[in-house]
């Protein structure tokens, strides 16, 4: 049987928390499949490419090569032989994902290698796209969503305790750009599957979303 959890939603809206727990609670393996879209956005980054030439992108994507491992029952990301994993939660290595991943052939290549680790283990697989196109057999799909002001405050406080300088009002700027990138785009844009469950997180406490979803989970695998 099918034991897979798909958990979409827009940027910042707890869903590598939220996913991480209900992992560790039902004995899931989780796969971060943003930090894979993050890899790519570093891998262009770095190339200097220019993420609307098109072409550009395509021509250039054989020549990154990211592999997933699980070390210490964590993921870590390879980006050709280097693990990136420290360098992937930055909003610029979140922006530039963003920008590149409406490329057909760079989805491709994500969906391929994502497909592939389902294969092989039951999984709790974060993403846009997840309900949508890489798991659209998933025993659960869960639309994990909260307003625009709920997911940037949390974002910040994210960013404060980590000692980071930021503004509150240019993070709310960056997730409603970003959410509108990932909304629009012509391939795979981020949307609620049919047959999803839509969790909306705004008051909702850490806990009580993994209760939500965990419930839901066993009420399906009976
Ligand atoms: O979830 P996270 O913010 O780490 O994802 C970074 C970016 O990668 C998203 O804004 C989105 O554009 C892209 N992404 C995607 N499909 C996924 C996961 C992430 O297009 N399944």
């Amino acid at each position: 049987m099918n034991r897979n959890i798909a958990i979409d939603g827009p940027a910042g809206a707890g869903k590598s928390t939220i996913a991480k727990l209900v992992a560790k609670q039902e004995k899931l393996v989780y796969v971060d499949t943003g930090a894979m879209y993050r890899a790519m956005g570093i891998y262009f980054s770095r190339l200097g490419a220019d993420p609307a030439d098109e072409a550009a992108i395509t021509a250039q994507v054989d020549g990154a090569d990211i592999t997933i491992k699980y070390e210490n029952d964590a993921q870590q990301v390879y980006l050709n032989g280097e693990n990136v994993t420290g360098l992937l939660r930055t909003e610029e290595a979140g922006n530039m994902a963003s920008k590149v991943s409406k490329n057909g052939a760079v989805r491709e290549k994500m969906v391929e290698l994502q497909q592939k680790l389902a294969q092989t283990t039951a999984v709790v697989m974060d993403g846009r796209d997840i309900g949508t196109v890489v798991l659209p057999d998933a025993l659960l799909k869960i639309y994990l969503t909260a307003s625009v002001e709920v997911r940037a405050m949390r974002r910040y406080k994210e960013l404060v305790e980590k000692g980071e300088q930021c503004d509150l009002k240019a993070i709310e700027a960056d997730i409603a750009e970003r959410d509108h990138q990932d909304m629009t785009r012509e391939i795979s844009p981020l949307k609620q599957a049919d047959d999803a469950v839509l969790v909306d997180s705004s008051y909702m406490t850490i806990e009580e979303v993994v209760k939500a979803i965990t419930d839901l989970y066993r009420e399906r695998l009976a």
